[in-house]
């Protein structure tokens, strides 16, 4: 039942306190003709609710849940605490620059912070997602080719098949015709269609790292090399910065553009539909480009545009909340503990595909990075049980499903983050679940057919689901 049912007139969950100043009425023009439909319900009644469809939801409070390419690790809860400090949640974006020098001091150190990290001269945070971040670095790239007369020429962004799906709608969004590489055998970017496809046309190349099966391209510099060699950019997807940060740099691989997902990487939940940010690192020669900056005077900090800047991203200064949790999971961590997190994300990912590997095939066979992928089509053809209905399974056990039939280049692909804050033991115990399904689908394939058995909802129409998602209530409709 939803909450606008379940109102009734008159009833309420706060208590205002008397209006203090005097009071302004707006003209009549602006004024609303209806009431607003606002659900009416008591404070008890109210938690009630929420509590009951939290229940009906797995989330990562309640149990394992390693959806891979997402990230979907636990935050901690004091960078939830600091970003509701009052002090930070309750600035107005358009307060003078003097009134929030403490504000704009999280903004400069959250920029010095991941450029450390990421090894990149400038950071902006005013894109709100990855995507989005995408699309700003792109626009970087481009104004730096116009602005050497080279705009006209280089139409082409090379984008390797194993790429994150933004990547190419990215570039295609910035106005680039997108060329696709296909990965070796070893799930690596093919280093002699690489240099067949460098040429005086290419502005630049997009390259997710680790890639959307899980590895690290044991050929970065060379790739790197290539396209500098061509006179084009490199741009880092750095979504999966997870598996590596403290232990190696983009910027010292030779790329010039990078964006990080706070909202996967550093401490912001992921999924829900935000809020996110997907903050801009580059190089000394893109940052005359940025969409502005925060600059250390000598008396205070200011914003300040970029002389040839390619303009907002984002009204303000991208989610500002997003980057207080991000420098306060950066400062507990620590230099050391920002690389152990990375270090425990493969660890663990490593641990639970080594536990899985002699019953379910791995779809690259090698040491992995913060995630693997199964490849379920052995067993689809064995048993009738495929990728989907393991992913279903796992609800019955108090287990959020891995990613299903991503990547695209690996048919029943299931693909699984562990990520690093979780115990051996639960890792132990979601690898014996796994087993279990494994062997119950050669035995009861029908069960799993029908699973699960213990969600609120069973399968549901996901087609229908996605293109046409009922995600407002019409209050007409009561
Ligand atoms: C999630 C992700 C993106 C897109 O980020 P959004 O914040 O969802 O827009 C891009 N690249 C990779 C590798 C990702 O995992």
């Amino acid at each position: 039942m939803l909450i606008f049912e379940k109102s009734r007139p008159g009833r309420g969950a706060c208590l205002l306190p008397e209006c203090d100043v005097e009071v302004f009425m707006p003209e009549e023009k602006y004024k609303r003709e209806s009431k607003l439909p606002l659900p009416e319900m008591a404070e008890g009644d109210l938690g009630r609710h929420y509590t009951e469809l939290a229940k009906k939801c797995q989330g990562v409070n309640d149990g394992f849940y390693p959806l891979g390419s997402c990230t979907m690790k636990y935050n901690p809860r004091i960078d939830e605490i600091v970003a509701n400090l009052p002090g930070f949640s309750e600035v107005h974006p358009l307060q003078p620059e003097h009134t929030v020098q403490g504000s704009m001091e999280v903004l400069k150190l959250g920029e010095e912070y991941l450029c450390e990290i990421t090894g990149m001269d400038e950071m902006t945070f005013q894109p709100a997602a990855g995507a989005h971040g995408e699309f700003a670095g792109l626009l970087l790239m481009k104004a730096y080719h116009e602005s050497r007369g080279e705009g006209e020429k280089r139409t082409k962004i090379i984008v390797p098949d194993s790429a994150h799906g933004t990547n190419p709608a990215s570039a295609v969004m910035a106005g680039y015709s997108v060329f696709t590489v296909p990965s070796g055998a070893d799930g690596c970017v093919d280093i002699e269609k690489l240099r067949e496809a460098a040429g005086e046309d290419v502005a630049g190349l997009m390259l997710t790292n680790p890639n959307t099966v899980g590895l690290f391209d044991k050929n970065i510099l060379k790739i790197t090399e290539i396209i500098h060699g061509c006179g084009g950019l490199c741009y880092y997807d750095g979504a999966n910065l997870n598996a590596v940060m403290g232990r190696v740099r983009p910027g010292d691989m030779g790329f010039d553009v990078i964006h990080l997902n706070l909202h996967k990487t550093f401490a912001t939940p992921h999924g829900g539909g935000g809020p996110g940010s997907g903050p801009v690192g580059c190089k000394k020669l893109l940052a005359d480009f940025l969409p502005s900056v925060t600059v250390r005077g000598e008396e205070r900090l200011t914003f300040e545009k970029p002389k040839h800047s390619i303009g907002e991203m984002k009204g303000f200064y991208g989610n500002f909340l997003v980057v207080v949790r991000a420098l306060a999971y950066i400062q507990t961590l620590g230099r050391e503990g920002i690389k152990e997190a990375s270090e425990n994300a493969v660890l663990n990912a490593n641990y639970m595909m080594h536990g899985l590997k002699d019953l379910y095939t791995m779809a690259y066979d090698d040491i992995c990075m913060h995630e693997f992928v199964m490849d379920l089509s052995d067993l689809k053809k064995k048993t009738g049980v495929a990728a989907l209905d393991i992913a279903k399974g796992l609800l019955d056990h108090g287990i959020h499903p891995p990613t299903m039939y991503f990547p695209l280049i690996v048919p029943e692909a299931l693909m699984a983050e562990p990520t690093e804050t979780e115990a051996k033991e639960t890792i132990d115990r979601a690898i014996a679940v796994f087993r279990k399904l494994y062997e119950k689908a050669s035995e009861d394939p029908e069960a799993l057919h029908e699973a699960p058995k213990t969600a609120a909802v069973a399968r549901l129409d996901e087609v229908e689901a996605a293109r046409h998602p009922i995600v407002k209530y019409n209050h007409q409709d009561i």
